[in-house]
């Protein structure tokens, strides 16, 4: 009864505090025009009572139980904080998002309500730390593929606006006093850029929620309009390789000379701090002359314009001077944002992989391999080849899209196909359309939806593993050097998973020992080696971080001799148990030799390598080997050695060499310790027990 009361109660406050149709236009027009999110609350949220362009992060925290721990502090109490300040009130979230609170008086027998506001990164380092945590870190259970769907960047003076267009609503609904625009608590923080290109990214905050490549068009048609310069192409720099991402006038051709220049790192010119202010690069190329203008971001070279049909007069010259000026950084956090939205999706797919390679299953891996590719490249239809050595063909492993049934049967002869010609060159092909690219047409009977496709060669150490070929892309666009892009970040992954799934279904005795050690169960040294010389490319070519550990049983001979050759076996394959369950899906242990073991640690930091091996020596010490008590520490123990690639240490074998000498000062230290190549003992030796 009484809760029946407390309901109505609460069906006549909503009423009243329900937002007049007046203020949600309002709200959402102020939303719109400031590039930001705005909610109106009466009281601790949710509910909300309206909300206008909701960042999609926050969405995501609202809808997780986490949400109460994580964000409470901040818009959870957003009401409260209006209501004491009266007046709007800057904050920064959890998240790294910046918001105010301020309290909306509308109308006078209505109850306070108030405004949460912005939600929005100043800065991209905020923004590439939140997606470390969703990625890496504590908040990776929320990772959902629309996370980023939504993600909005802006600037204080964004925020300010956005607080001046509301009051001055507010004060339309008033009595009492309309909420005022002065700032209390912490003044929203200086942009980490420059003031000028700072204004120039808020003016476009609308611009930056379209995709890099419309964005990329969008600038390019300003360009046309309001300089005048019809023929162009803006290229920039997505995962570390420069690409068109615009083209206007016919200059695709030249715009795709001027990216593999700058690929294959000339004009060191245009790399300068002052880049930006020299005058551009002219260029004369068999179809015609151009003008390069770079595009630089805090002295780094982040892309170009290209402008055709050059010489350029010096007035428009000026100008495109100072488009590229305007949009260069609006540009470059829109690059920022996809490039870590897609190295999100693809650790989300490669998860996937990881988890092939322990499939039973290669019919089910190689369908499951395609799905993932098909589905993380947005594709109505793919197919995954594999070569097979003797017949000299590749033949189709997996299919998926209309007609994949047709697709499943094919054979292809290594020489005289397209898909052959890729594995046998070992690029990859982006064909945007097959008949312009001079290729024969595809067979009618596939019914394909376009002419563009992509076919990627699958290698490992020189071996030709297969092809992984994607048509028809859902969104009907075609494909283009970011897909590629995509695509080589997760290949090396795909690669291994393919040539595990392979050996499994080839599985002759013979094969699986070539790769796996017997007694272990570990791979060998041999894959091990080509592993390492894969993921050095890959982590050369992405930027990314990697670890390497050595591991050696302390005083094994010893062992041996008191307990013993089976035991000695034994003991080895129980270390090889601790190192398994100590590691992630995606390091590869081996046995190494003997009794020296190693652990490539993909994608991992020198400080996260010492996390792990340290884990790993623990989970050693503590485990019960056979008479383990009688050896000189108690407990059969191990000693590790880290290196991580780096400057000094860039090929296969100097990290191993590195992670042996770490190893050998461990073992001096005292043994049963952990030590870093080039640092200081990261921990006291233990003490021998004898
Ligand atoms: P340290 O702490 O310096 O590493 O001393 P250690 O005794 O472990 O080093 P050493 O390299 O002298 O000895 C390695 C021993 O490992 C030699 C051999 O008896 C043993 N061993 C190597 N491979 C195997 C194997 O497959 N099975 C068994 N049971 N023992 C092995
Ligand atoms: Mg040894
Ligand atoms: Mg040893």
């Amino acid at each position: 009864m009484e809760k029946m009361v407390a309901a109505e109660r609460v069906t006549d406050e909503e009423e009243l505090a329900s937002p007049t149709p007046t203020w949600v236009a309002a709200q959402e027009s102020a939303a719109r025009e400031a590039g930001l999110s705005v909610l109106l609350i009466a009281g601790p949220q949710p509910p909300q009572l309206a909300e206008s362009n909701n960042n999609s992060i926050c969405k995501s925290f609202q809808s997780s139980p986490s949400h109460a721990q994580l964000c409470e502090p901040f818009c959870g109490e957003a009401f409260a904080r209006a209501q004491a300040a009266g007046e709007a009130v800057y904050y920064r979230c959890h998240a790294g998002l910046h918001c105010f609170a301020m309290p909306v008086q509308h109308g006078s027998e209505r109850p306070s309500l108030a405004v949460i506001g912005g939600r929005a990164f100043l800065s991209s380092a905020d923004y590439r730390r939140l997606v470390e945590r969703f990625r890496d870190g504590d908040l990776q259970s929320l990772w959902s593929p629309g996370l980023l769907n939504n993600v909005i960047f802006s600037t204080p003076g964004g925020l300010e606006k956005l607080v001046a267009l509301l009051s001055s609503e507010a004060a339309k609904g008033k009595p009492p006093p309309p909420a005022s625009t002065a700032t209390t608590e912490e003044p929203p923080p200086k942009a980490e850029t420059h003031g000028a290109v700072t204004a120039q990214l808020h003016g476009n905050s609308h611009a930056i929620r379209q995709s890099l490549r419309e964005s990329c068009q969008h600038a390019l048609s300003i360009l046309k309009s309001e300089y005048g310069v019809e023929t162009a192409a803006l290229i920039f720099r997505v995962d570390e390789k420069f690409v068109r991402l615009g083209v206007r006038g016919g200059i695709d051709a030249l715009a795709a000379i001027v990216c593999e220049r700058l690929n294959g790192g000339a004009w060191p010119e245009l790399r300068g701090r002052e880049a930006i202010h020299q005058s551009p690069l002219s260029l004369t190329f068999q179809g015609g002359q151009a003008e390069v203008f770079p595009l630089t971001v805090g002295g780094e070279l982040r892309g170009a314009l290209v402008v055709g049909r050059a010489p350029l007069n010096a007035t428009v010259r000026a100008s495109v001077v100072e488009f590229c000026e305007a949009h260069v950084l609006p540009l470059e956090v829109l690059r920022l944002r996809e490039e870590l939205q897609r190295q999100l999706l693809a650790a989300h797919h490669l998860q996937s992989f990881s988890a092939v390679l322990n499939a039973v299953e290669p019919e089910e891996a190689y369908s499951t391999i395609l799905r993932h590719s098909v589905e993380l490249m947005r594709s109505e239809r793919g197919s995954l080849m594999l070569f097979d050595e003797g017949a000299n063909e590749l033949k189709v492993q997996a299919a998926i899209g209309p007609r994949a049934e047709v697709a499943q049967k094919m054979h292809l002869s290594l020489d005289a196909s397209l898909c052959g010609a890729v594995l046998n060159d070992g690029r990859p092909l982006v064909v945007k359309n097959l008949r312009a690219a001079g290729h024969a047409p595809a067979p009618a009977d596939r019914n394909y939806k376009s002419d563009s496709f992509i076919s990627y060669p699958i290698i490992i150490g020189g071996r030709r593993i297969g092809v992984l070929n994607m048509t028809d892309k859902l969104s009907g666009e075609v494909y283009d050097d970011l897909d590629l892009n995509l695509l080589e970040l997760i290949a090396p992954q795909l690669a291994l998973a393919l040539d595990r799934a392979s050996w499994h279904q080839k599985a002759t005795q013979f094969q699986l020992l070539s790769i796996t050690d017997p007694l272990t169960g570990l791979v060998n040294r041999r894959y091990m080696e080509e592993r390492l010389a894969e993921e050095v490319e890959r982590t050369k070519r992405h930027h990314f971080e990697m670890s390497f550990l050595m591991l050696d049983i302390d005083h094994f001979k010893l062992y041996n001799d008191r307990q013993g050759h089976q035991a000695g076996d034994l003991a080895l394959e129980m270390t090889a148990q601790c190192l398994k369950s100590a590691l992630r899906t995606e390091d590869v242990a081996s046995r190494y030799g003997g009794e020296e073991f190693t652990v490539l640690l993909p994608q991992t930091s020198i400080g996260e390598a010492c996390v792990i091996a340290e884990r790993i020596r623990r989970r050693v010490e503590r485990t019960q080997f056979v008479h383990g008590e009688t050896q000189p520490h108690r407990a059969l123990t191990v000693s590790i050695g880290i290196s991580a690639f780096g400057a000094e240490l860039e090929t296969p074998s100097a990290i191993i060499g590195a992670a042996d000498q770490a190893l050998y000062a461990a073992k001096r230290r005292g043994r049963n310790c952990v030590d870093i190549f080039g640092h200081q003992p990261i921990s006291p030796p233990i003490p021998h027990a004898d």
